[in-house]
């Protein structure tokens, strides 16, 4: 039997991640995956994919709707094909999980094919997709074994036009009306790719605001850009049944008034949140425990209820999302070299990579408000950078929280051109504990977006921004 100082169950980011971070440690590391590809959800059937799809399509949309304005004229009609616009994406997802391949061998990881489940807490059995078994025994476990998609209870996905992002990742055809359930971020992200190559798209959300855990400000800034892209929202309602008629789809949803509220589309997107996976990992066998949601219970370390068995990423407490999955696999990967790592949840940043961007880290005006720290806001909006009207991209704004005694910035919520990057400066100066006055004094190259950064920490320190 193959001996192990450390196996991992699972190769998405938290996976891999923790088994690059153990071999650099010296510790001789396999990885069970039951796919043949590794990457997990992110790589998959997750970040990347959908990035190359919201990439295609905003080309698409540029040449279709902005083009003609930058002085660019195409002589003739502008068609999406959306086959090669798919095996694009695909190539991008190979390309990626092939690189992964190339890390495990770089870093003498052994990697095993097949569904890993617990035989006690120190032997794995993998029921490999060859039909054979195998044992392999470790010292030290980590389950990274993800997340799913979740539904309602009601609601039978049949995978042809009741999706799930899996499946809105790889469509056939542009729906003429996707009805898409949940303005989270999956719905968001996937709802303006469609709107983007032609789909009416109509989103159903139960809250009274879509992207309901970030920032109200974010929220309502990207209802308004989204609605003038002509997306269509439908909140606080409360969806009670989907049922598909043929080619149609019918799904009927409680207004807040209690009235009944019917849609109906050719698709529909149930993008309504993620559960954790441990189908067939038999860890009870090791005893490992799980909260009421499905999640695995570990501590402060990420240790579950078994000594030597640790566990990252969507299968635990916190938010769903790559980075802080591989923040978490480099952090026990040390912890097993005797090391003491630390991760400040508070600033592991958000992203939504609809256009415009939204991006998020540390507290929200209302977290502030409902924990009565005393703050003050700096706000600066897009539109009166020179960078962002040379690129017509105008919309959103870039706000800074501080505290109103200290300074010290508390929170950064953004949303425009490029946030997804522009937040990375955020994170560092929290890191950093650093002042708004800190971030107004640092030079910001000009012109760029990240001149918005800079303006809103000046209207943060005393309200003295100098471009508006
Ligand atoms: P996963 O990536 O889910 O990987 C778990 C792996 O374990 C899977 O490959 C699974 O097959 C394997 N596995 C499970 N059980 C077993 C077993 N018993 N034996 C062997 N293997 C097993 N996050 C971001 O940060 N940014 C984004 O832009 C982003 N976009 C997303 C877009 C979409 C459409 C979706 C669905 C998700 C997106 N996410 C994004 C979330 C991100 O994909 C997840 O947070 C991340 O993949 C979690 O990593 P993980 O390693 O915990 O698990
Ligand atoms: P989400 O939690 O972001 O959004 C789900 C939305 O569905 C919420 O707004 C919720 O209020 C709504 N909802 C729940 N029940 C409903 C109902 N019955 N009727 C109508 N609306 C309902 O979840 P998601 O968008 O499915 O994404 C899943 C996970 O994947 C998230 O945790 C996210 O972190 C991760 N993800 C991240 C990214 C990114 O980082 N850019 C992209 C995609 C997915």
């Amino acid at each position: 039997m193959d001996q192990y100082d450390v196996a991992i169950i699972g190769s998405g980011p938290g996976g891999y991640v923790a088994a690059i971070r153990c071999a650099q440690l010296g510790m001789k590391t396999a990885i069970i995956e039951k796919y043949s590809t590794l990457g997990g959800t992110c790589l998959n059937v997750g970040c990347i994919p959908s990035k190359a799809m919201l990439d295609s399509s905003h080309h698409y949309e540029d040449a279709t709707k902005h083009f003609e304005e930058h002085g660019i004229e195409i002589p003739g009609e502008i068609k999406v094909n959306l086959e090669k616009m798919i095996a694009r994406k695909q190539s991008v997802v190979d390309q990626t999980t092939k690189g992964i391949e190339f890390l495990m061998d770089k870093n003498k990881i052994t990697v095993y094919e097949g569904i890993g489940s617990f035989k006690d807490a120190t032997h794995i059995n993998i029921k490999k997709n060859d039909g054979k078994t195998e044992e392999i025994e470790a010292k030290n476990i980590i389950i990274a074994t993800g997340s799913k998609p979740s539904t309602l209870p009601f609601i039978t996905l049949d995978k042809e036009r009741v999706i799930t992002s899996t499946e809105a990742l790889k469509l056939k055809e542009i729906p003429k009306h996707m009805i898409v359930i949940g303005g989270g971020v999956i719905g968001l992200e996937l709802g303006q790719v469609y709107k983007r190559l032609g789909a009416e798209v109509t989103v159903v959300e139960y809250m009274d605001r879509i992207i309901p855990g970030m920032d109200a400000a974010l929220s309502k800034e990207l209802t308004k850009v989204m609605k003038k892209q002509k997306v269509k929202f439908a909140l606080s309602h409360k969806v009670k049944s989907v049922e598909r008629k043929g080619d149609q789809v019918i799904i009927k949803a409680d207004d807040k008034k209690g009235q009944e509220v019917v849609f109906e589309g050719d698709y529909c997107l149930v993008a309504v949140g993620r559960k954790p996976y441990t189908d067939g990992l038999n860890a009870d066998a090791a005893g490992v425990k799980f909260d009421e949601r499905g999640k695995v219970i570990v501590d402060e370390h990420l240790k579950t209820s078994a000594d030597n068995i640790y566990a990252i990423g969507d299968v635990i407490k916190g938010a769903m999302l790559a980075h802080k999955a591989e923040e978490e696999g480099t952090l026990v990967a040390e912890i097993l070299a005797g090391q003491k790592p630390h991760i400040d949840y508070n600033l592991i940043p958000g992203v939504v990579y609809t256009w415009p961007e939204v991006a998020a880290v540390g507290k929200t005006e209302e977290e502030l408000k409902e924990a009565g720290v005393e703050y003050k806001a700096g706000q600066f909006p897009m539109r009166a950078l020179g960078r962002a009207r040379a690129s017509m991209d105008i919309d959103g704004f870039v706000k800074i929280l501080a505290d109103k005694k200290t300074d010290e910035v508390l929170g950064v919520h953004m949303i425009g051109a490029r946030c997804a990057d522009l937040i990375a400066e955020a994170v560092t100066a929290m890191e950093f504990r650093a002042s708004a006055e800190d971030i107004s004094r640092m030079s910001h190259a000009h012109p760029t977006y990240a001149e918005a950064v800079k303006e809103a920490a000046l209207a943060a320190t005393d309200n003295r921004a100098l471009h508006v």
